[in-house]
């Protein structure tokens, strides 16, 4: 099984060391996971900021 990383800049749940959305650094260290299908109609998409995808509720 592959370890998940989130993004410390955008949240951005990836497997990769580098955030492929925003190029930022990634820690496995993170919390919650949240699943955004329609940012529009997602009230935790917008208290986030965040966009469709996969992402962590809280990364340290
Ligand atoms: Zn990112």
């Amino acid at each position: 099984m592959t370890e998940l990383r989130a993004c410390r800049n955008c949240r951005a749940i990836t497997t990769e060391e580098r955030c492929p959305i925003c190029g930022g650094e990634t820690t496995d260290q993170w919390q919650g996971y949240v699943f955004i299908l329609n940012k529009d109609k997602s009230r935790i998409a917008q208290e986030m900021g965040a966009d469709n995808g996969e992402f962590a509720l809280r990364v340290r």
